[in-house]
Parts: C-alpha cells; structure tokens; sequence
C-alpha cells in the first residue's frame, strides 16, 4: 500500500465512532471503547481494573497525551458511573464526553487540546455492569441498585470514621464482598488520581465530603479540612450546570442552596467512596446526582447531555488548582511517601509523594504555609502564594528541597521533630526498620 493509500485510510477511520443518544448495554460500551481505543492509539488506552461479580469486565479509558502510563507533572483525574446500576444517564454522559473530546482534539480545538494535554483523564462508565443488566426503568425504585450479590457498592468501602486510618489494614480487602469494590481499591493504589467525580442519579446536586461523621451531628454538616475547595469543586459543576446551581428541581429532593450539599447534612452514610478516595487516596470527590430520575427516558438524553456538557468539562479543569511537584531528598532524588501538609488543614491520613516522588494539592488561590517531614532530612517549612490554576491548565509547579541532617547523632526518625499541629507521619504507625510494612501501610 502507498503512502497515499495508507493515508486515505486513516482518513476514513473515525476517530470516534458516532455515538448515537440511546441506552448501550454493556456489550455495546465494550465495543465502543474498545474500538475508540483501536483508532485513537495517540491518545486513548483502554484496561481494565477488574470483573464484576457476574464477570463482567470493568474497563476504564485513559485519554490523554501518554495515555498508558503517568508523566510526571500531568494529574490523574478519574469519572466513575453507574455504581448504582439503575442509575444510568452517568454511562451515556461519559461516552459522549469521551467522543466529544476525542473528536475535539482530532478537530484541532482548543479546549479538547488544552484538556488532554494538561491532564490524563480516566473514565470508568459502569461500575456495576451486573446492576445495569437487572435495572429496570423506573424513575425512584431501586431495582438494579445493587451488585449481583445485593451489596451496595457505595456503601462497602473502609469507612474513615468506623476503620480510622493506622486502625485499618488496607492491603486487607478480603472483607469486602464485592469485586467491584476491590477493583477500585486495587485501582486507587495503581494511579494517584487527584480528582475525581462520580455520577448518580435520582436528584440534582452536587455533594461533597464526609457523608460520614465521627459523632452525632444531627442535621449539621460534616466537614473536611479542605471545605473550601469541596465547595468551589460542587460549585463548578452546579454553576455550569444549565439548572442544577438553581438547586430544588427535582419535586422530592432539596431544596439545595445553590445545588450543592456536604454529604452528611443531606444524608448520613457510611463506606462511601468519596470518603474513601479523600481519606485514604489523597483524591477529592465529589458526588454528582445528574438526573431527578434514575432511569430518564431515552428522549431526554439529548437534552440531558447538554445540560451537563459544560459541567463535565469545567469540573476536569480543576484538576490544575492549588500547586504541585516533587520532594528532593539531601541527594537530589525525589522520594516517595515524605509528607507534605497544609497549616491549617489536618488531614486524618496526611498527604504524601507517590512513587514518583510527586505530591498534588489542590488548594483555592492564596498564601499557605507547607511543611514537609521525611526521615533523616530536616523539616522544611515554607510559604508561597498559589494562583488559580485552571485559568492556564496547570496548578503552580513547586519542588520542596530538604536538607540532610547535619550530624548523624542517634537515629534520625527518632530525632526528627514533628510538627506538632500534625497527624503523625504514617511511618510511625508501622514497625519501624521494616520498609515493607511502611509500604503496606500507606500505599
Ligand atoms: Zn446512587
């Protein structure tokens, strides 16, 4: 074949397949994905984290410019939908999203080009393909909700209040029933995603963690140290959003102020997934409850998308807020698991660098005082101001430089002087000397 001829044929590939506004099944999101994968191997990666309970595989696709593997730098941001299986517009949202961006970014445009770029992002469109297969189409009731095994998957994760993080083992997942639930965990350790949604139906609003509490909070919020980002992340998508920041739409639920809520004050649950990836996985979710009825029917699915387009979009940006980098030990090399803290904002699990000795903190812009610790170095603090960074699709680039101790006196992790505000370093929770057990416990 001719250099001509090969090229008109990949001219006549699509670069995404069309996607017509109908409900796929699972086989058919399979074959979509799969075949966005196959004529988009630039961008797109497709894998899968695991099978349902029934067997089904839970496949994500990774867009992106190194799409098969993390770049230092580029944040991991994840859209997760159809955890409930009877809650379904989220699976048709994510495969329009993911033609759109392919399409736009083939097309040359500019905000598919400044997205994929700037940021790897996964989506992940059933959660619960065994669900979906017995949901029926009822706007309320909560046939297909749960996993083949009756479990609800958004109530099946360690919990942060009732297995407090350095109480709970989380290598040990045998208790979890449901292999979609391991998946996700397993998932969370593979990649550190930074920022995540996942989809819902059955009202309109944007809720955001805890859903959990660690006391009797009747009718109050329950909220993270990092309140101020969860809001303006819920807010990004109501606001954007053509009726969600109008809040009270749905005859049933809300009203909500501005389409937002803290999970707790709308309803208390325990073994959520926001919680999960915020505690344990340094990731901020957020729920979205995209539709008033968990099965819409397919009419509305156009009218739908575009109601929520803009969200989507708006939401993956702020992937680039607060500021991001690496920690370099006395030698130069960045190092995994050195803790990097906020003042003011006392995580239950402090963040620390991934394997790549990266850390991502997502903060609204302004002054902050970071504090970093890691063994044998001294504790550096230092304070910088963080501009907005989804205006130039990156989040400020600052690399933490530490400085060895001076005299080896005694041993240095005994020496080291915590700061005091602070959550203990996870290493202290592990025996010490034993570099796998630490690993064990905070990966
Ligand atoms: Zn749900």
């Amino acid at each position: 074949m001719s250099d001509r001829q090969l090229f008109l044929v990949f001219m006549l590939v699509p670069a995404a397949m069309t996607l017509d506004f109908r409900y796929h099944s699972n086989r058919e999101i399979e074959h979509y994905l799969l075949q966005v994968n196959a004529s988009n191997p630039d961008i797109a990666h497709l894998y899968s984290i695991g099978r349902s309970v029934a067997g089904q595989q839970l496949w994500v696709l990774a867009l992106g410019l190194s799409p098969h593997r993390h770049t230092i730098g580029i944040p991991e941001f994840k859209y997760v939908a159809n955890m409930h299986g009877n809650e379904v517009l989220g699976r048709e949202l994510l495969l329009q999203l993911v033609s759109d961006l392919v399409r736009g970014y083939h097309g040359n445009e500019s905000w598919a080009m400044q997205i994929l770029n700037s940021t790897r992002v996964h989506f992940l469109p059933t959660m619960n393909p065994d669900g979906f297969d017995r949901a029926d189409s009822d706007c309320h009731l909560s046939q297909g909700r749960f996993n083949h095994n009756g479990v609800d998957l958004n109530r099946n994760f360690p919990d942060a209040f009732a297995d407090p993080p350095g109480q709970h083992d989380t290598d040990d997942d045998s208790g979890r029933e449901a292999e979609q639930v391991r998946a996700v965990i397993g998932w969370l350790k593979t990649e550190t995603f930074v920022l995540s949604a996942n989809l819902h139906g059955g009202a309109l609003v944007a809720s955001y963690a805890y859903d959990n509490s660690g006391g009797e909070l009747a009718g109050q919020a329950s909220l993270t140290p990092d309140d101020d980002v969860f809001v303006h992340l819920a807010k990004v998508y109501s606001g954007n959003h053509a009726s969600m920041h109008k809040g009270g739409r749905c005859a049933d639920q809300g009203p909500f102020k501005d389409g937002i809520t803290n999970g707790y004050q709308w309803y208390p649950l325990s073994g959520g997934m926001q919680d999960y990836n915020y505690v344990w996985a340094q990731c901020l979710e957020v729920t979205l409850e995209v539709s008033c009825c968990k099965f819409p029917p397919a009419r509305e699915l156009v009218p739908l998308w575009a109601d929520n387009r803009r969200s989507l979009l708006a939401f993956i940006r702020q992937v680039h807020l607060g500021v991001k980098g690496r920690v370099l030990d006395g030698s130069g090399v960045a190092v995994r698991n050195a803790v990097v803290e906020v003042t003011g904002r006392r995580n239950m699990q402090p963040f620390t660098t991934n394997k790549h000795g990266e850390y991502y903190r997502l903060l609204l812009p302004g002054n902050y005082t970071f504090t970093v610790t890691y063994p044998g170095h001294e504790v550096l603090t230092e304070t910088f101001f963080i501009p907005f960074g989804p205006k130039r699709n990156s989040a400020l680039t600052h690399d933490f430089v530490l400085r060895r101790f001076a005299t080896a006196t005694g041993d240095p992790m005994l020496s080291t002087t915590w700061p005091s505000s602070s959550s203990p370093p996870p290493w202290t929770l592990a025996p010490l000397g034993t570099a796998l057990a630490l690993q064990r416990l905070i990966s």
